[in-house]
C-alpha cells in the first residue's frame, strides 16, 4: 500500500526526520491562507497524488506571493498527472536547495535484509542513473540483528559528506527511517530529494512509503490512509465474494477454477500471442451464482473482447458446472463470445449439455485457448 507525500512527512516528523511545516488543502483559497498561516516568504505546492515525477508533469510549483500561490493553486488542481486527477495540493515551506541527494531503504529478498541506498545524484530520475551509472548509487546491506549501530550509520554517512556535522545528520536519518520502516513494516522508504540547504542542514523534502499489506492488520492506524484505485476496488469487490482477482490489462477475460491451472491458462494465453485481461480464480465448486458474479466483474472490464472460462471437474462433476453455466448464462446479457473447456468428471455429459448454447465449447486447455486468441483477433 502507498501513501501520499503529506502523510508520509507526518510519519517522518514523528520520528525526527527532518521536514519542513506543511498544510494540506483542497482549494485554491485554502492554499492562500495556509501561506499567510505558513508565514514564509517562499512555499512549494506540490500535488498530491499516488505516483512519482510530479516535477516532470508540472505538479510542483514555487510562489512567493498570495497572488501566486492562488494561480499556481488552481493550475495544479486542474491537471491529471499519469492519469490520476489531483483533488488536492500541500503547501510547504520551500527549502533553499545548495545540493539534492538520493535516500532509500527497500527490503530486499536477495539478502533477506533491508537495503539502503545513498546517491549524491538526487532529485534527478534515480532509475536513469541506476541505469547509466549504476556505480553513483551506494548499497549497503542493514544486517537484521544488528540493525544501525552507530559505527555502522556513520561509515555509510562517508559516503556522501566529510564534515562530520553532516555525518552526525545524515546518521541520526538514516536510523529513524530504518525505526520508521521496522515499526510499520513498511517495504520502501524514499527521500527524494534529501536536500542539503545553505547553512548545511538536511531536509527531507519529498517523501514516499510503501507498506507491507499483509501486515497492515498489525497496523491500524496506517491502513486508514488506504486509497484504493478503481483495479484496487474491484479487486477487493472479488475478494468479497471468495474470488482472487488481479487486473492485468488484456482483451481476453479468463475465469478459472485453482490458482494453478489460473496461472497455466494465463501463460497459453501468452504462447499464443493473446493477452490475458485479469487472473481470476474462482474457487472450489462452480454454482451458477458465482459464474454470474464472475462474469459480471470480468465484462465491466471494457478491454475484455472475449471470455475463457476453464473448469477441471475434480469434486466438482462437469455436468454440474455445465448446467450452472446454462443457468448463469439465461442471467448474462452479452454479445461477448465465451469458450468454455471443462475437464474431467463428467466432462463428455457436460460438453454435451452445453453443445446446443451460444458457449463456444473446446475439449482441450490449447484448443480452447486458441480458439479464444482468435476470437480476440476475430479471425475465428
Ligand atoms: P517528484 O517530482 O514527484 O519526485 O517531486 P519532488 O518533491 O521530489 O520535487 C521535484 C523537484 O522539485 C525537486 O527535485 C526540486 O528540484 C523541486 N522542489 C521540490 N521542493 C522544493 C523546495 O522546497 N525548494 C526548491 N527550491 N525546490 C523544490
Ligand atoms: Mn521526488
Amino acid at each position: 500500500m502507498k501513501i501520499h507525500e503529506y502523510q508520509a512527512k507526518e510519519l517522518f516528523a514523528a520520528y525526527d526526520i527532518p521536514v519542513k511545516k506543511q498544510i494540506l488543502c483542497y482549494t485554491a483559497d485554502e492554499a492562500v491562507d495556509a501561506y499567510s498561516r505558513l508565514n514564509v516568504p517562499l512555499v512549494v505546492l506540490k500535488a498530491q497524488v499516488l505516483t512519482g515525477g510530479r516535477g516532470k508533469a508540472g505538479g510542483i510549483k514555487l510562489a512567493d506571493s498570495p497572488e501566486k500561490v492562488k494561480a499556481n493553486a488552481e493550475a495544479i488542481l486542474g491537471i491529471k498527472i499519469k492519469d490520476i486527477p489531483v483533488d488536492r495540493i500541500l503547501v510547504t515551506e520551500a527549502a533553499d536547495i545548495k545540493k539534492e541527494y538520493y535516500m532509500s531503504i527497500v527490503v530486499d529478498r536477495n539478502t533477506k535484509s533491508a537495503l539502503l541506498m545513498l546517491s549524491s545524484d538526487g532529485g534527478v530520475d534515480i532509475e536513469e542513473v541506476a541505469h547509466s551509472t549504476p556505480e553513483r548509487i551506494y548499497k549497503f546491506q542493514i544486517d537484521p540483528l544488528l540493525g544501525t549501530p552507530d559505527f555502522f550509520t556513520r561509515k555509510v554517512a562517508f559516503s556522501l559528506f566529510t564534515d562530520i556535522k553532516l555525518i552526525n545528520q545524515l546518521s541520526h536519518i538514516i536510523k529513524s527511517l530504518y525505526k520508521l520502516m521496522l515499526e510499520t513494516d513498511a517495504s520502501l522508504a524514499e527521500i527524494n530529494p534529501l536536500v542539503l540547504t545553505p547553512d548545511d542542514t538536511l531536509v527531507a523534502v519529498d517523501a514516499k512509503m510503501t507498506f507491507d499489506d499483509n501486515a497492515l492488520y498489525r497496523h491500524p492506524q496506517i491502513a486508514t490512509l488506504f486509497e484504493p484505485t478503481e483495479e484496487e476496488k474491484k479487486e477487493k469487490e472479488a475478494k468479497a465474494k471468495g474470488f482472487s482477482y488481479v487486473h492485468l490489462g488484456g482483451e481476453i477475460g479468463c475465469m478459472v477454477n485453482g490458482a494453478g491451472l489460473a496461472m497455466a491458462t494465463m501463460d497459453l494465453i501468452k504462447r499464443y500471442r493473446g493477452k490475458p485481461a485479469n487472473f481470476l480464480d474462482i474457487g472450489g465448486s462452480s454454482n451458477s451464482e458465482k459464474v454470474v458474479h464472475a462474469m459480471k466483474l470480468l465484462l465491466q472490464d471494457s478491454d475484455v473482447k472475449v471470455v475463457l472460462i476453464n473448469i477441471f471437474g475434480g469434486i466438482t462433476r462437469c455436468d454440474d458446472v455445465a448446467n450452472g453455466l446454462l443457468k448463469a448464462f439465461e442471467q448474462i446479457d452479452t454479445d461477448i463470445p465465451v469458450v468454455v473447456r471443462l475437464t474431467g468428471t463428467n466432462e463428455e455429459l457436460g460438453r454435451a449439455l452445453l453443445k446446443d448454447s451460444k458457449l463456444y465449447v473446446a475439449n482441450t486447455m490449447s484448443e480452447a485457448t486458441r480458439m479464444a486468441v482468435n476470437l480476440a483477433l476475430k479471425t475465428y
